[in-house]
């Protein structure tokens, strides 16, 4: 078996540093060929020298611009005795999608955010598979993704634990068997709270998730419930299935990754401790149409010699509102997703920064939605109307944010 060439976007995050790590774990199935990033130089170039990448990119130049990386190279290859490879560098917010569009066998995007949109499509566009991390890709361009996969034969593999589960939980039955998928919800740091004494948690409390350690927009995300909606309409996309037969269940103990149930009543479920290291080696274990290869010790096992108790329980869509409306949204399709995400991240950004309460996130959400009057004249989706309709939102939700500040 050949070594594979592996991109990886938002290398320097939580998703990113764990997916170097495996590829660290396993050279003799995986190498790196290019790495992007923000604005972390010291980590991108660190990892670039470690990993021998040729290409780099960052969406913020440094100060210093291109010399000032070359520098920041130089300086880790000598520190780790190790040659620097690096011939491209790519600088400024086109970065992600020219080094995207690069040779390699898959592109990993772990970006967060809508910005992640245009990398993925200039990868699937080059033809080459995505492993796709960042889910905001798929609600914003759902059908501008699924098509250019579709055009090029790239294929399009989940990153995200819950779609992985369900793709492993797949291959126990035909297409055509498939009765419900059921994802799985750890319920975030408030489950059990009420609406009403949401009203005074803080960001601190937001970012403090009982069962995994994520980037700082995904953990907030996790207690708004906002990033189930997310994981909805996302398997909404990857798997073709219906709204009215995709569940969610809450288990605090993120040991169950989602289920699958089938026609005669049998449900297969995925199972592992919550640690992203085995839906990532699962992804990059991806490749053409055979079976996936599962990677030797991705994750430490379940241990079953001591007593556990796993529990579910409904979502209280009350004090939970943001889950209701990504249906709502992925129901109306078209740019409404796109509208639901591009709000939640500025209202992310305004309760991290004390600017709105934590309930606010889902009201700001409804307000966005409410006043996006999308021309449903059957027009299809392009890239343009999507961008458009994530930028008036931004704005809308920004004057939004004003208006109801406490
Ligand atoms: P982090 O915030 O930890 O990392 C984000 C990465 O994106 C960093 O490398 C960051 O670089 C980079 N980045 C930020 N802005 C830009 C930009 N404009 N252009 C290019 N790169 C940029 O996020 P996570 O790793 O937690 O999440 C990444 C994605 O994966 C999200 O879509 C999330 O929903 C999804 N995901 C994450 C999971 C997790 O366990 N963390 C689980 C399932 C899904 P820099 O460091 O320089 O800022
Ligand atoms: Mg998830």
């Amino acid at each position: 078996v050949s070594v594979r060439e592996i991109i990886v976007m938002g290398a320097t995050g939580s998703v990113g540093t764990q997916a170097v790590e495996v590829v660290l774990g396993n050279p003799e199935l995986f190498s790196v060929t290019g790495l992007t990033a923000g604005s972390n130089l010291g980590l991108l170039a660190e990892q670039a020298v470690r990993l021998g990448a040729c290409r780099i990119g960052l969406a913020q130049a440094p100060a210093g611009g291109e010399p000032e990386v070359r520098q920041a190279l130089t300086e880790v290859a000598q520190r780790l005795g190790l040659p620097d490879r690096v011939e491209q560098i790519e600088l400024g917010p086109e970065a992600g999608v020219r080094i995207a569009g690069t040779p390699a066998d898959m592109v990993l995007n772990a970006v967060t955010g809508a910005v992640g949109l245009r990398s993925t499509l200039a990868a699937l566009d080059a033809g080459t598979d995505v492993a796709l991390a960042n889910k905001e890709s798929l609600i914003v361009g759902g059908p501008l993704v699924l098509e250019a996969a579709a055009r090029t034969g790239a294929r399009l593999i989940p990153v995200d634990s819950e779609h992985s589960a369900i793709a492993q939980a797949l291959r126990a039955g035909r297409a055509e068997e498939v009765d419900r998928l059921v994802i799985t919800a750890s319920g975030g740091p408030f489950r059990g709270m009420r609406r009403a004494e949401l009203d005074a948690v803080t960001p601190a409390q937001a970012l403090a998730h009982p069962t995994w350690t994520m980037g700082s927009v995904i953990t907030t995300n996790s207690a708004t419930l906002v990033n189930k909606g997310l994981e909805v309409i996302e398997a909404q996309l990857l798997f073709g299935v219906d709204y009215d037969r995709i569940d969610v269940v809450v288990h605090p103990q993120s040991q169950i990754h989602s289920m699958v149930q089938f026609v005669d009543g049998s449900t297969i479920a995925q199972v592992s401790p919550p640690d992203m290291k085995l839906p990532i080696a699962y992804a990059l274990g991806t490749h053409g149409a055979g079976e996936p290869r599962r990677i030797s010790g991705a994750t430490r096992p379940n241990d079953w010699t001591r007593a556990t108790e796993w529990t579910f329980e409904p979502v209280d869509h009350e004090a939970f509102p943001a889950l209701g409306l990504a249906y709502e949204a992925g129901r109306r399709g078209g740019t409404h997703p796109s509208v639901y995400n591009a709000a939640n991240e500025v209202l992310v950004d305004a309760f991290h920064d004390g600017r709105i309460t934590f309930p606010q996130i889902a009201d700001g959400i409804a307000a966005a939605l409410a006043t996006h009057h999308s021309d449903a004249s059957g027009r299809a989706l392009d890239l343009d109307s999507v961008l458009s309709a994530d930028a008036a939102a931004r704005e809308r939700t920004s004057s939004w944010i004003e208006r109801a500040a406490p």
